[in-house]
This record gives C-alpha cells, sequence and structure tokens, in this order.
C-alpha cells in the first residue's frame, strides 16, 4: 500500500488569482523531488475542484472536504457525490472535526455520506479523534470505537478497501500541540483491531491509517514516522508548498 499524504485546504485560496500562484509554488517546489512511495492528495474548496484536477492531472489526486448524502434533488447549497465524482475526485474527507463541531455531524448522518461516495466510486478519509473533554476523562479509546464501527455500519467487504481513517484528536487539531507517539501507536493498533472484527484481516489490513493534527515538517517524525502511521491529513502546513512537501519527502522516505 502506498502511503498517503493527504493536504485539507479548509477555506482558504479566496480567488483564481490565489489559487494560480499556489499552484505555480507547487509545481517549482515539486519539480526535484521523488515521491515515488506516496500519493498526494489535495483537497480544495469544492468552487476549485475541477481546476486542481486540470492542473494536478495525474501527478496527484483531488478530493473534497466534504459533500452530502443524498444524489441529487431538492437540497439547496449541497454538493452530490456524483458531482464530486464527476469533476475528478477520487477522494472526499468526510466528518472531520470541524463538520462535527460547527455543522453538528453525527456518526449517524456521517455513515450515510460514506455509503454514498463509496456508491459513486469515491474514497471516503473519515476522521474519528477525541476532544479534550474526552482526553481527560480517559475515553479516548471509546471514542474512537463509537465513530469507527458508527461511520462504517453496513459498509461491505469488498468496499471496505477503498477506506481511509484518519485519526485526529480534536485538541490537536489547529492547535500545534501533539500526542506522544504511543498514544497514536495506541490508537492505530486500536483501529486496526476494530476493523479486522467488522472485516477480517486481509481486508483490513489495506485500509490506511493516517495521522492528523498539527503535522509538520518538525512534528512529523513523532506523529508519523515512530507510530508507523500509513501516512498523514495535514491542514494549515497545505496552504505552503514548500512546507507541505517537505513533510510528503519525510512520508516517502521512511
Ligand atoms: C485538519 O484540519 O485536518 C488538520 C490536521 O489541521 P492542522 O494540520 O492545521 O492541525
Amino acid at each position: 500500500m502506498k502511503r498517503l499524504v493527504v493536504g485539507n485546504l479548509k477555506m482558504n485560496l479566496l480567488s483564481p488569482l490565489e489559487r494560480e500562484k499556489y499552484f505555480e509554488f507547487f509545481d517549482k517546489e515539486s519539480a526535484n523531488k521523488e515521491l515515488d512511495n506516496i500519493e498526494i492528495v489535495l483537497c480544495p474548496p469544492f468552487v476549485y475542484l475541477e481546476a486542481f484536477k486540470n492542473w494536478a492531472g495525474k501527478k496527484l489526486a483531488v478530493g473534497a472536504q466534504n459533500m452530502f448524502a443524498e444524489m441529487k434533488g431538492s437540497y439547496t447549497g449541497e454538493i452530490s457525490p456524483a458531482m464530486v465524482k464527476n469533476a475528478g475526485c477520487d477522494y472526499v474527507i468526510l466528518g472531520h472535526s470541524e463538520r462535527r463541531r460547527y455543522f453538528l455531524e453525527k456518526n449517524e448522518e456521517i455513515n450515510l455520506k460514506v455509503m454514498a461516495a463509496l456508491k459513486v466510486g469515491l474514497k471516503p478519509i473519515i476522521c474519528v479523534g477525541e476532544s479534550q473533554t474526552e482526553k481527560e476523562n480517559q475515553a479516548t479509546l471509546q471514542v474512537i470505537t463509537d465513530q469507527v464501527k458508527e461511520c462504517l455500519f453496513g459498509v461491505s467487504r469488498t468496499k471496505m478497501e477503498k477506506i481511509v481513517i484518519a485519526y485526529e484528536p480534536i485538541w490537536a487539531v489547529g492547535t500545534d500541540e501533539v500526542p506522544p507517539a504511543n498514544d497514536i501507536m495506541e490508537a492505530k493498533v486500536l483501529i486496526r483491531k476494530i476493523l479486522v472484527g467488522m472485516f477480517g484481516r486481509p481486508s483490513a489490513e489495506k485500509v490506511a491509517i493516517l495521522y492528523g493534527g498539527s503535522v509538520n515538517a518538525r512534528t512529523v517524525e513523532q506523529v508519523c514516522v515512530e507510530p508507523g502511521m500509513d501516512g498523514a491529513l495535514v491542514g494549515r502546513e497545505s496552504l505552503t508548498p514548500y512546507e507541505f512537501l517537505k513533510i510528503a519527502e519525510i512520508i516517502n522516505n521512511y
């Protein structure tokens, strides 16, 4: 399995001009880098999906940051899974902690989105992780268990292999705080165990388990390399191609 390095650009790059500058910097910084052991996925806002795909071609994959669970109809303001797929995306981030926090998304709704994504051939990157309070109450492992089981409810064994899980402790997202490598490894082992229980070892082993939350070129060793993660989900640092590609290179080479 190739490791994955996913950039979540969030609600940034405010004009086509900024977007074109991003492409220019990314091309310049990636020109002399050998990144054969990883797949890079960039997840821009919806309005730029096609432009990203046209620019990216085959050199990297494009993903959406969210989508609706229904395929079409009277859902003002929503984006269909089919639209995301037809814009050239291979991936979609689902259940990001910011969606859970600001838009009150629950596991049940995320599960519907997971099923809809799989139906159109999108690979869901499902975010799980505990809040600060849950961590203080020693509820981390229970929270992860519930999120994984409920978000994957009803997924078939064959489709399972398309899933990516990102362990993102909510308190580590956007904060510059990161967990010790051992805690991340413990979360990864737990997630793998749940997947083995639900789908059997051969399918479970094919699922990439990423770490996300304040990943940068200085923390990547501790949060990705040491716990042996299958890649990273990167927020802020993905806005600076120079920094993002430094992270990508480290994950490529370990
Ligand atoms: C994220 O939003 O998924 C994320 C990991 O953000 P950051 O890297 O900025 O903490």
